[in-house]
């Protein structure tokens, strides 16, 4: 179909690896649903070979005129290096991130029924998790002040206040909207209130944000308490919100309960730009080319995508149902094969095929 004037425009950013391959065909899943304006453009390593950086200002400018950003995966062993000079795959992550002001990562996390056995931990633990993560993304250690002595470093880590509340207002907002009509969502504000300062700054404006959420329910946890409880009782949550880099552990580590880095979706949001919209997984290298990839991870992705940043939660709730549709047929691509009986190992296309037909 070719794309009418107020088609959504989504910049596909494919990437490296098996990016083009998964980014394809989540195309062709989005493509169910009507015509989308696809513009597409280079990064990473497909960037740096091309332009000699890993992104482009003229694809950050497409990506900041688009109503959203669908992402594959960047880098590979060919990019690689230790010259500090060098232009790195990595790179054109970071600076979408912060040339599109993108502060809230949302990574929920959902056993599917058909996996639930392929998960490290025993199904009694996880039956029943649904939670979603909710990391600071630009703010906290990682883009603190850094000094290095021959025995001695730094990285400082700084909060604002404006910066806790909009990533707090994020988490209360989807807590509200996952409990529907029900008004019994749970925000979890994850700190280390006992020992850092910026942590007290955290749990002092997220508690004073509660009352605007009556429906909402708020608690606090220390982060350590919350890695333990991560996975020992992972049904108790409901939303967590954090800073950067308790987050980036936490939603790792979250990541295990549902079995396979190939089924994770995320969705990386600023204030009313466009969202971007990828699988956690990196470009495995390894099979890349071979038709093997297991694209799931970025058809939840795409369903994000219709939620978060085109508001068509109706489509997404399609997207998620024909994903699990096509694993509940048997359906199971190399990295979810366990070759228990009822399974079929299919490759990149069959898997696509199944989804698109349980549309
Ligand atoms: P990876 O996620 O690419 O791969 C880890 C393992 O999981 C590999 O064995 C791979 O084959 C498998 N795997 C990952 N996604 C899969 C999928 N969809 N289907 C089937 N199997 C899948 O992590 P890595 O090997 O540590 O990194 C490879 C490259 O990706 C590196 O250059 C790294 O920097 C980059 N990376 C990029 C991102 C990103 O673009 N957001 C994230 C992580 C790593």
């Amino acid at each position: 179909m070719s794309p009418n004037e107020q088609d959504p425009r989504i910049v596909v950013l494919a990437g490296d690896g098996i990016g083009p391959e998964i980014v394809a065909a989540a195309r062709g899943v989005l493509d169910a649903f009507g015509s989308f304006d696809y513009d597409e453009q280079l990064i990473g390593g497909a960037s740096i070979d091309a332009l000699g950086t890993p992104l482009s200002d003229d694809a950050l400018t497409a990506c900041r005129s688009s109503d959203a950003v669908l992402l594959g995966a960047v880098g590979g062993p060919k990019w690689d290096t230790t010259d500090p000079d060098a232009p790195r795959p990595e790179q054109g992550l970071l600076g979408l991130r912060k040339g599109l002001g993108l502060y809230a990562n949302l990574r929920p996390v959902k056993p599917l029924p058909a996996l639930i056995d392929a998960s490290p931990l025993r199904r009694e633990r996880i039956e029943g998790t649904d939670l979603l993560v909710v990391r600071e993304l630009t703010g906290g250690i990682y883009f603190g002040r850094k000094s290095r002595e021959p025995d001695s470093a730094l990285d400082e880590c700084v909060y604002t206040a404006a910066e806790v509340e909009r990533i707090a207002v994020a988490a209360f907002e989807a807590a509200e909207r996952r409990a529907g009509g029900t008004g019994t969502g749970r925000v979890t504000s994850v700190d280390k209130a006992n020992v850092l300062e910026t942590s007290r700054l955290w749990r002092e404006v997220v508690s004073g944000m509660a009352e605007r959420w009556p429906a909402v329910e708020l608690d606090h946890l220390l982060v350590d308490n919350a890695a333990m409880q991560l996975v020992s009782d992972p049904s108790q949550f409901d939303v967590i919100v954090t800073e950067n880099m308790f987050g980036d552990i936490l939603s790792d580590e979250a990541a295990m309960i549902t079995g396979s880095l190939g089924m994770l979706p995320s969705a990386s949001l600023g204030d009313g730009g466009p969202g971007v919209f990828e699988p956690v997984h990196g470009s495995a290298p390894d099979i890349a080319g071979q038709g093997a990839a297991n694209p799931l991870a970025t058809f939840l992705s795409v369903a994000m995508m219709l939620r978060h940043g085109l508001d068509r939660g109706t489509d997404a709730d399609r997207v998620e149902a024909a994903v699990e549709a096509a694993l509940g047929g048997g359906l199971r691509t190399a990295d979810l094969f366990t070759g228990s009986g009822g399974e079929r190992r299919v490759g990149t296309a069959e898997m696509t095929e199944a989804v698109i037909a349980a549309l």
